[in-house]
Formats: structure tokens, sequence, C-alpha cells
């Protein structure tokens, strides 16, 4: 396998390495040593000695959230999501991606999402209608919200209407390029998608991103690949947090107890902690959870249930195991997919709520 000398390093440094393996949301709710970093690059660096085929690893390759927990907790600075992107994208190259990846990065490249889904919800596509005129500010939904999630879509529209700020929602949103990012990383496709999505949101001075999985493309990866989006990108929370110092937002606070779910795309990749939590501790009285901030532990997200969905149930359990170890009986999410995943767990102790429900509660 093509693989640069930089993550070979990267590779051949993490693969008899153990110290970050109980950080891993995947690892831990499998129990499996397959699902570490460290296991993940001893399968890579067998591939670079030519001693398996690629395809052997593949499957493992694609058990991994990205979710930089363990780069995080690398003090020697290693990095297993670079060394596990720059495979995916290798596989891609070379045809060996899995038949259930290549089905969804097929539906991207259609219809713009990996769900292959066209059409949008009823009551979506009439809350979306009401602000097609052209404003200075574009709310920017994503694909999770608008085809998964519909529901949140419309609350998060009307969080901005209460508030009385003008603003534009796109009723042919174009893809932000995140899910192709996650799944075959700086594919030419990729890039592609990227600056068609930057060309229409140029057209605006600022775009106000929902889903923090499209944040983090539009403020890391935009910038790494050369993509130019000269609009402001500000994460909806932040946008939030702006709106409630200027007074914009008006709060009263229900003194209800809840704690926040911070999604590691915001609080480790953007390093946005603060911002939420204002707009949380206006509403309701925050109690905070082990693994928070730029500790965050990863609840899952909607995309990967697409190939495993019982991890992933596990994942968010094990994430409501962690809110119910202080005593929180409301978790309050500020990513949509994390809020799915959450919710998807058959259970009652622990309410699952959006920013937005806390907000027009
Ligand atoms: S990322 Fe760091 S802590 Fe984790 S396996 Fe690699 S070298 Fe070890
Ligand atoms: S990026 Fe997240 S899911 Fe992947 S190995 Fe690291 S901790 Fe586990």
């Amino acid at each position: 396998m093509m693989m640069s000398d930089k993550c070979k390093e990267h590779v051949d440094s993490c693969r008899f390495c153990w110290m970050c393996h109980h950080i891993c949301p995947i690892g831990n709710a499998t129990g499996l040593e397959r699902n570490t970093a460290r296991a993940r690059a001893l399968g890579i660096s067998l591939v670079n000695r030519e001693a398996i085929p690629l395809s052997d690893i593949m499957d493992n390759i694609y058990e991994c959230a990205c979710c930089s927990a363990c780069v995080k907790e690398c003090v020697t600075g290693w990095d297993p999501v670079m060394f596990t992107k720059e495979t995916r994208l290798q596989a891609a190259m070379e045809g060996v991606l899995p038949e259930y990846i290549n089905v969804l990065v097929d539906n991207c490249l259609e219809t713009g999402n990996a769900y292959g889904i066209t059409e949008l919800d009823a009551k979506l596509a009439e809350a979306i209608a009401k602000h097609a005129d052209k404003k200075n500010v574009v709310l920017f939904l994503g694909v999770d919200a608008r085809y998964k999630v519909p529901e949140a879509a419309v609350k998060a529209i009307k969080v901005l209407e209460k508030v009385g700020v003008e603003f534009t929602v796109l009723a042919e949103e174009p893809t932000s390029g995140a899910q192709l990012e996650y799944l075959i990383s700086a594919a030419n496709e990729t890039k592609e998608q990227m600056a068609a999505c930057a060309d229409v949101l140029n057209g605006f001075a600022k775009v106000v991103v929902y889903d923090p999985q499209d944040a983090k493309v539009f403020k890391r990866e935009y910038k790494e690949w050369g993509v130019e989006l000269n609009a402001e990108a500000v994460t909806f929370t932040t946008y939030l947090a702006e709106l409630l110092a200027e007074g914009k937002l008006t709060a009263t606070n229900s003194g209800k107890e809840v704690t926040y779910q911070d999604p590691f795309q915001l609080a480790r990749d953007l390093g946005e902690i603060e911002e939420p939590r204002k707009v949380v501790s206006a509403f309701a009285t925050l109690k905070e959870m082990l693994c928070n901030g730029k500790d965050t532990m990863w609840a899952g997200n909607i995309l990967m249930k697409e190939w495993m969905n019982d991890v992933i149930v596990d994942v968010a359990k094990d994430r409501i195991r962690n809110a119910k170890g202080v005593g929180a009986d409301t978790i309050v999410t500020a990513s949509v997919s994390e809020y799915a995943a959450l919710c998807s767990v058959e259970q009652l102790d622990v309410q699952i709520i959006t920013l937005e429900d806390l907000i027009l509660a």
C-alpha cells in the first residue's frame, strides 16, 4: 500500500502501544482488542510490510469513529486518525473499499447524502420555504438533520425565528463534503463536493453551521485543502452564545439540572468549550459528567449506524451511564447525530434533548 512516510512513522509508533486503549468509545463498547488505535496500527503495518493484503483490514479501518480521543490522549503526539484516514483514501484508490462503504460513497456522489435520500420531510420543507429569501446569514442544516432528524432541523429554524434574526435556509442545500471526508478522506470527489458547496455559501456573509461535523470540515479541512470559503462560518452553538450575550436571545433559567454532551468536533477539534455552556447555563443548571470538554467521550452517530448499529447503541449506552453516574436525568446534545444515537437506546432513566429543546421549552 502507498502510504506517506509521515503516516508510516505514526503507524510504527502506535502498533505496540497500549496507552490510549481505555479512551476509545468503540473499544470500550465492544471490549475487543481490535477496536484500539494500536490494533489498527498493527494491521496497517502488516499491510505496509506486504504480510497481508489491504482488503483484510478494511472492516477494522471502518470501525473507527475518527473521534480523536486517542490523539488527544497521546502524550507523544502520534495520530491514529491521520493514518486511518490515509488508509481509507488508499483503499478507495485501490478499489478495495468494503461493499457497504461503496454503497454509501455512491449515494454521496449521486444524492449528496450517504443514505441516498432525495425527498425532504414535508414539515421541514415547509419551515425551509419560509426562509427562501436571500439574507446575509444562511443557516446550514447538514444532511443528518435534513434527511434523518428533520424535527431537529425544524426546531433549529424555530430558535432563530424566536430570536428574530433574518436568515436564509436553502431548499437545495449543497453537501459540505463531510460524509465523503469521513468515508474516503481527501479524495478528488470530496474536494469537488467541498468546492461546489463553498461556491454556494460564498454568496452569503455568514454561515451558521448546525451540525458540528460540517462545522469541523468548514473550519478545518476546507482550509487545509485550499477550498476557499470566504463566508464566515460560525457554529450554531457559538452563534447562540453571541445572541445571548447581545441580549437578543433571552433566557429564563428553569433550575432544571442537566448535563451537556460535548460533540468532539466542537470541543476537541475546534476548541469550543465555553460557548455551549453559556447557553445551557442560561436555561438550566449544568452538572458536568465524566469526560467533558476536550476529554469528551463520543456518544455515537447516525452514519456508522449504517454498518455497525449494535455497537453504536452500546456506545450511546456507555454515555448515558456516564450521565447517570453524576445523577443527571437529562442530557443536552449539540450534535444532531449524537442526539439520534442517544435516542436509539431503549431506556427511560435519562431524557435526551437538544439545545433547541432546552431553549424552546
Ligand atoms: S496514539 Fe499514542 S497512546 Fe495511542 S497507541 Fe498511538 S502511541 Fe500509543
Ligand atoms: S479516533 Fe476514536 S474511535 Fe478511532 S481509535 Fe481513536 S479513540 Fe477509537
